[in-house]
């Protein structure tokens, strides 16, 4: 994110998100990190930071923190170590709507796959015929570790979606602030 200009920050505390323009919710393990958000007291903010339209990447655990088992914040159902032991970690090269005709190279550990979308998911990427990477609203998630490479276009999608949210956050409340 810093490489594509972004101030980034690392949020642990209520405090610490609020007024971010975008929120990264990173890999890990997706039952710990529930019970980090329990116990931080994080969920209020999370649930203001996306109901105002703040961006939000799940990547990995972080796609499954976002289902809609667990924050709802996508309506889309992850199914956790989906692609089995032999295939715990791999690489793939993928073709993502939104980040051109060069495929990405995306790198899978112990990844969950989408195993339902509802309406108004776009999936942007699948592997082996299932959602790898799909979007709603402010909404970015990966089965994979964008991270993990060089290549900055997978986050370049997210950073796109939260210039174009903060311009118009800011236009609203210019438009709420001006003179009547
Ligand atoms: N397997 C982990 C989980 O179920 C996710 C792994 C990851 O984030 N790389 O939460």
């Amino acid at each position: 994110m810093r490489r594509l200009g972004a101030d980034a920050v690392e949020v642990r505390t209520p405090e610490r998100l609020a007024g971010l323009d975008g929120l990264v919710i990173p890999g890990g393990e997706s039952t710990t990190m529930t019970r980090l958000i329990d116990s931080a007291g994080l969920e209020p903010a999370l649930r203001a930071h996306h109901e105002a339209g703040r961006p939000i990447l799940g990547t990995c655990a972080g796609l499954i923190v976002c289902d809609a088992e667990h924050l709802g914040f996508i309506d889309a159902t992850a199914r956790r170590n989906a692609f089995g032991r032999q295939l715990q970690s791999f690489e793939a090269d993928l073709e993502v709507i939104g980040a051109g005709e060069e495929p990405l190279r995306a790198v899978f550990i112990r990844a969950p796959w989408v195993e339902r979308t509802g309406e108004g998911v776009e999936v942007l990427a699948t592997w082996d015929g299932h959602p790898v990477a799909i979007r709603e609203g402010s909404v970015l998630a990966s089965a994979f570790h964008p991270e993990l490479t060089d290549d900055p276009r997978f986050h370049a999608i997210f950073m796109a979606m939260i210039t174009k949210a903060a311009e118009q956050s800011r236009a609203n409340r210019e438009k709420e602030g001006a003179p009547r």
